[in-house]
């Protein structure tokens, strides 16, 4: 078994305050795969001390340098893609292929995505012509706190970590403690790329413990945090007191709307994007609206593509899905299943129980539901698991007004061969992000939601922005 119980914090691995040992389970296999440590409040403050004793240091290092930092960490990360997919595999159940094309090498293209967007960034310039003693500085946030999630691990690291860096704020990660040994394999980059000691700082810990303390600590200045929305209320609440800035990237229930000239690949498409991760993804399609005269034949569709997707151990290779992350969840999902059945939503593929074969890990049916509605609880909960829910809408009116019924406002898919509705539903779609036909968004576009799906932008230059500040000054002399 792995043990891996120290913490990283100013430029060194320590051993934890006072020893709280946490296992980490094989969702494949429900056994424990590796220890590790929770921390304590002195380990919280002594990651935090040390943010904070190389906050002016690394504010004052010229951006060029920060970003040359970023570049070496890219490098040596590229070298460490299948140590981090293994361990990610092997602690969130992603099947290792997935793990290592899109688990770890969303961490390549974030950091790259970043460098390019950073070198063209100017952190510090003129006002405008007109008022040539007047000067903006964009400058770091500070110390920030970023909280980062099980399911797409690498993904939320690389993109607070190095939009952070790059800014010029020092940082104290306390990644999930369903996934800590990935984010242990990325501080070692950070340590051999060479950062600063108390630049980046790593303290394992659960939510009550190190999440609470962070969020709550007067010297972090800001919280990127990603997760669920309960988290994100609990910490904007826990920030209140010392006015942080609180960044919150939180869960989704998007609407795919699927209308009948929809190009004939729309609705597998749908669906496999919904199986993906094991429908662990917040910006996960998992309200799929299909206007009525196309509705019985998508059913079908739908049936027969979760049919076909099969289920199995992270650690086999090829394109299945693996089991979801964790009892607590595997149970939650049983349940909205089961809720599916009761509340008269009609199942069409999968349901509850694990898929035939497989008696051991958190294995679930790939599950489609046809006839749902917004007020049934599988048509406004996030299950964040393999579970589809069909819906019908006759007018485009009618779907705009079904997709936006909801609290959440993450990402909302269109899928239509006629391109002027498409744009007018990008328009009124209530999301921070609307994706059409299949295409996905290109580099340097900003992730992030709106209502209570959160307020922050991750990636690219606005991922960057979200951790600096703006410094106006007047009466600037010119160089
Ligand atoms: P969670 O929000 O509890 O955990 C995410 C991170 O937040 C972890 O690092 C956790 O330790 C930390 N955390 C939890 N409570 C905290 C608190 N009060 N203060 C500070 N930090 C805290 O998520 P979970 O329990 O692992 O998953 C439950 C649900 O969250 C899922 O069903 C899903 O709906 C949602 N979720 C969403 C995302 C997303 O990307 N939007 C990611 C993970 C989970």
């Amino acid at each position: 078994m792995i043990e891996k119980r120290d913490f990283y914090i100013n430029g060194a691995w320590v051993a934890p305050s006072a020893p709280n040992d946490f296992n980490v389970i094989d969702p494949s296999t429900e056994e424990p795969c590796a220890v590790i440590s929770l921390g304590s409040e002195a380990d919280t403050n002594a990651a935090v001390a040390a943010a904070k004793a190389a906050l002016p240091g690394w504010m004052a290092t010229p951006p060029a340098e920060r970003i040359a930092l970023v570049e070496k960490l890219l490098e040596i990360y590229q070298t460490r893609i299948e140590d981090t997919a293994q361990a990610t595999s092997m602690e969130m159940g992603a099947p290792i292929e997935m793990a290592r094309t899109q688990q770890a090498g969303a961490g390549a293209y974030h950091l790259a995505n970043f460098i390019k967007a950073a070198k063209a960034f100017q952190f510090d310039k003129p006002l405008g012509d007109h008022a040539p003693n007047d000067r903006i500085i964009y400058e770091a946030v500070g110390v920030a706190a970023l909280i980062t999630p099980w399911n797409w691990p690498q993904n939320q690291i690389t993109l607070k970590v190095g939009a952070a860096a790059i800014a010029g704020c020092t940082m104290v990660l306390k990644p999930s403690e369903q996934s800590p040994l990935n984010a242990m394999i990325f501080a070692e980059c950070m340590h051999e790329a060479g950062f600063p000691a108390g630049v980046f700082n790593l303290v394992n810990g659960d939510g009550v413990g190190v999440g609470t303390q962070l969020s709550g600590h007067p010297d972090v200045d800001m919280v990127s945090f990603t997760g669920s929305t309960r988290a994100g209320t609990a910490i904007s609440k826990n920030a209140a007191d010392t006015l942080k800035k609180v960044h919150l990237e939180l869960g989704g229930k998007g609407a795919n709307v699927v209308f009948a000239d929809a190009d004939d690949k729309a609705v597998k498409r749908g669906v496999l994007h919904m199986m993906n991760n094991t429908g662990q993804s917040c910006n996960a399609p998992s309200r799929m609206l299909v206007q009525a005269e196309i509705y019985d034949q998508a059913v079908e569709i739908a049936r027969e593509t979760a049919a076909k997707v099969t289920v199995g151990s992270a650690h086999d290779e090829g394109r299945h899905i693996g089991p979801v992350v964790n009892e607590t969840q595997w149970t939650k999902i049983q349940d909205l299943i089961q809720k599916g059945i009761d509340e008269g939503a009609r199942l069409v593929a999968g349901g509850t129980g694990r898929p035939d074969g497989l008696n051991k890990g958190y294995y679930v049916k790939p599950t489609v539901f046809a006839d749902v509605t917004n007020d049934m609880t599988i048509g406004h909960e996030e299950i964040f698991g393999p579970v589809l829910s069909i819906m019908k809408f006759d007018s485009e009116d009618e779907a705009i007004a079904m997709a936006n019924d909801t609290v959440y406002g993450l990402t909302n898919y269109v899928q239509t061969t006629d391109g002027a509705r498409a744009n007018r539903l990008a328009r009124v779609l209530r999301s921070g992000m609307v994706e059409m036909n299949g295409q996905s968004r290109a580099a340097g576009s900003p992730f992030g939601g709106i209502k209570q799906s959160g307020n922050g932008r991750e990636g690219g230059l606005y991922g960057i922005e979200d951790f600096l500040e703006v410094k106006a000054v007047s009466g600037w002399t010119p160089e």
